[in-house]
């Protein structure tokens, strides 16, 4: 089957009408324009594509001019994309795929409820490489999603957050999806993390760290993790 130029353009307006994807139209839009298959097989082609382009020094975009120094769009494109979106804000279109935004935000409601998706699971990601849904202290047994979190191990999360700019929230999961779930981090609920950063043990466990747990624990009988650091017993202050 071929179409005419005009005929395809006619087709593709059909099927955005119609909230259907523009590429194949037969799966609801949920991804801009597209289903959510077509987006992945688009999204990939354009990413080889653009990695090409990247080895040698031309305009990811355009593919003809040379890219800016230090940038990986030449000039006149990286002026057209700064326009582009300028245009979108100034019409309260969303950044990201043009339809009208959410009071409020610079996306639009589409985009907002693909962004929480993803954010949702690459925490869920996070979470399950570092031993999953279950708080790491040997004397807690918090598994509810909304009270875990993931801590630096050793207490250098302030640290981190000035060596990786800012990685705290949601951004400390995207940069452990980046960098390949490193070690060093763990799950801990909100109280047994609150406890260790403030008082640098954990009152569930106050003879162990709570630390170095490894990632996958084997509990013993009692449910407490076989051996951890011991710490003497603090001084209660009254
Ligand atoms: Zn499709
Ligand atoms: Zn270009
Ligand atoms: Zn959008
Ligand atoms: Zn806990
Ligand atoms: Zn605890």
């Amino acid at each position: 089957m071929s179409y005419s130029s005009e005929e395809s353009k006619a087709r593709r307006e059909g099927f955005i009408a119609a909230g259907l994807c523009a590429r194949c139209g037969q799966k609801p839009a949920t991804h801009k324009l597209e289903c959510e298959d077509c987006h992945a097989k688009h999204l990939n082609l354009e990413r080889v594509r653009r990695e090409k382009r990247k080895q040698v020094g031309l305009c990811v975009k355009c593919g003809r001019s040379n890219a800016a120094t230090g940038k990986a769009m030449c000039e006149a494109c990286r002026k057209k994309v700064k326009d582009a979106l300028q245009r979108r804000r100034d019409g309260g279109k969303c950044l990201k795929c043009n339809r009208f935004v959410e009071p409020g935000s610079v996306h639009c409601k589409t985009c907002l409820a693909n962004q929480r998706k993803y954010s949702a699971a690459v925490r869920h990601a996070a979470i399950m490489a570092y031993g999953g849904y279950r708080c790491a202290c040997p004397g807690c047994t918090e598994t509810t999603p909304e009270f875990l979190h993931i801590d630096h191990t050793n207490n250098d999360g302030a640290a981190h957050r000035r060596e990786t700019k800012g990685t705290r929230g949601l951004g400390l999961y995207f940069w452990l999806k980046k960098n390949n779930y490193p070690s060093g981090f763990q799950v801990l609920c909100a109280n047994c993390n609150h406890a260790k950063a403030i008082y640098g043990y954990c009152p569930h466990c106050p003879d162990r760290e709570v630390n170095n747990a490894p990632v996958s624990r084997s509990r013993t009988h009692n449910g407490h993790a076989a051996s951890t650091g011991i710490r003497p017993k603090p001084t209660p202050v009254s």
